[in-house]
Order: structure tokens, then C-alpha cells, then sequence
């Protein structure tokens, strides 16, 4: 992606030097990570774990505690080395994640613009290690995520050599599609389908939410699509980005990663949908550009 030298976002709220995202916040709804919890009942919660770690086989435990949790191959554990000085406050990554942003910004403001939207910016924290959200606590472990209740998307940037050297899904655009797929649930957020997602979820039972988690996070991947082929058309995508995202599109879907890290697949337990599934929703958006090819909410998918 021929990112340099374009615009960066002002929207980055750099949290890597740690401590801020332990500190303060009354009535922050705190995930447990490392305690038990029965079936929370918390909306927050659940969004969350649904939003949280879009990319792993969405086993709730694996956040919730139960231990091992067995995220990846490997361990994926936190990650604690956090010196505070080993991260540089306006180093390439960070410059990259802006443009990035910057880039769904423009494009989404200019969507939303035609039809006859507002279009908010999210903000994207990065940090390191640990996180505290409006969603409550989370940590590296669990991958990116958006938290509806502050509109912010939570990045931790070493997230990206794990996608390329567990996942095998390398390249620029493979992480530009990590963030606009964080972004698309941002879009969900403001044009009210994740609230409508939330009370289709009451009622339901597990493998009914992970079908409907599944529809979810397709649409996600369909707009990161959308906002590929908006990008593509300014002439700054280079031969094979497109490519990195469709493959880093094949690595984390839900098919994949089981049979990667247990050996076996349970379909019932998909919630962020097949390899096949992701790779489509992804290239339909892409090549249309239009919102109204990402109806994943419906129909056969
Ligand atoms: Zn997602």
C-alpha cells in the first residue's frame, strides 16, 4: 500500500507507554480474565466477547478464564514485557495505522455523505499489554476489538507479527484489513445495526448468537471490503495488497484457526464465520463498493 506521505489521522490515542489503561474509570464493566464467570447476563459483555478477538475461534472461555484457553498454537499469552520506553512515540507502525484510519475516514465520511449521513470518526487506541474500555478490561491476548459504548477501536500493534508469523498472513494490507474490519463494526455502531444485533441476541441461545455473531462479523469484512475498493480506486493499492487481505481473510477463518489450533472444527462454535465465508464477504464489498452487497443479516450467506 503506497500509504507514506498521505494524511494521518489525529484520532490515535497512543496508550502503548502503559498505566493508562489500568488506572481510574468508575463504572467501567471489568472482564475477569483469569477468574470463572457463569453466563453474564451483561450486554457489555457480550459485546465484547462477540467483538473481541475477531480473528481467534471465538471460545468465550478463552477470555472469560477457564485457563489455558489454548488461543494459539504456542501459547499467546499476555504480553507483559512493557518497558515504557521501548515503543517510540511517533514510529512507522503508528504512522501506518493513522493513514490507515485516516483513510477509512475519508471514505466513510463520504459514504455516509451520499446518503445523507453524518459520519463520526472512531478513535483507535494502542496499547500494549492491557487495555481498560467502555467494554471493560481486556488484554493483548484477545486481539483487536471495537467497543460500541466509547467508539473506539483497540489495537495492539504486536498483534500484527503475530497475524504474520502464527497466522502466516503477512503484508500491509493484511493489517489495513484487520483495522478496517475493526472500523466496519464502528459502522455497524453508527448506523444502529450492532444495536439491533444486541436485541435479536436476547432470547437466543448460544448457537443461535453464533450464527447471528457470524452475520456480524461477515458484514464487517464485507465493508472493509467496501473501503478496499474506495482505496483501490485512488491508485494507492500495489499489485498483491488485495491479495493480503484475501488471504489474511482465509487464515483466521473460524474453520482454519480450529483446525489449526485443536485439530478439528465444530461449526457450532463459529461466530466469526469459514475462511470461505470471510474471503467472500470481503471480495463482494471490494468489488461493488456498495453497502447494499453487505446484507449478510438475510439470506443465504
Ligand atoms: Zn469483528
Amino acid at each position: 500500500m503506497l500509504w507514506r506521505g498521505r494524511r494521518q489521522s489525529d484520532n490515535i490515542e497512543d496508550d502503548r507507554s502503559g498505566g493508562g489503561g489500568l488506572g481510574g474509570g468508575g463504572g467501567q464493566f471489568r472482564i475477569p480474565i483469569g477468574g470463572r464467570t457463569g453466563g453474564g447476563g451483561s450486554i457489555f459483555l457480550v459485546i465484547l466477547v462477540v467483538l473481541a478477538g475477531w480473528y481467534f475461534g471465538f471460545d468465550p472461555s478463552t477470555i472469560l478464564g477457564g485457563g489455558g484457553g489454548g488461543l494459539a498454537p504456542g501459547g499467546g499469552g499476555q504480553i507483559t514485557e512493557d518497558s515504557g520506553s521501548a515503543t517510540p512515540a511517533n514510529d512507522e507502525m503508528k504512522q501506518f495505522v493513522a493513514t490507515v484510519l485516516a483513510e477509512t475516514e475519508d471514505t466513510w465520511t463520504g459514504i455516509f455523505k451520499s446518503q445523507g449521513l453524518t459520519y463520526e470518526d472512531p478513535k483507535l487506541v494502542l496499547f500494549s499489554g492491557q487495555i481498560r474500555s467502555a467494554c471493560g478490561s481486556a488484554s493483548s491476548a484477545a486481539g483487536p476489538f471495537y467497543c460500541p459504548g466509547d467508539h473506539k477501536v483497540y489495537l495492539d500493534t504486536t498483534f500484527f507479527q503475530q497475524l504474520d508469523q502464527q497466522f502466516g498472513a503477512s503484508g500491509d494490507f493484511a493489517q489495513a484489513y484487520v483495522i478496517a474490519h475493526e472500523v466496519g463494526h464502528h459502522v455497524q455502531n453508527l448506523t444502529g445495526i450492532m444495536s439491533k444485533f444486541n436485541q435479536m441476541r436476547q432470547g437466543m441461545d448460544q448457537a443461535e448468537a453464533n450464527q447471528m455473531s457470524v452475520r456480524i462479523e461477515l458484514q464487517a469484512d464485507c465493508f472493509a471490503g467496501v473501503w478496499a475498493h474506495f482505496t483501490g480506486q485512488k491508485g494507492i493499492l500495489e499489485q498483491g495488497d488485495f491479495e493480503e487481505a484475501l488471504n489474511a481473510a482465509q487464515k483466521i477463518g473460524d474453520d482454519t484457526l480450529q483446525k489449526k489450533t485443536q485439530g478439528y472444527v465444530v461449526p457450532e462454535s463459529f461466530n466469526h464465520g469459514t475462511s470461505q465465508q470471510r474471503q467472500t464477504w470481503l471480495a463482494r464489498g471490494y468489488k461493488s463498493g456498495k453497502l447494499s452487497d453487505c446484507n449478510t443479516l438475510s439470506g443465504p450467506i
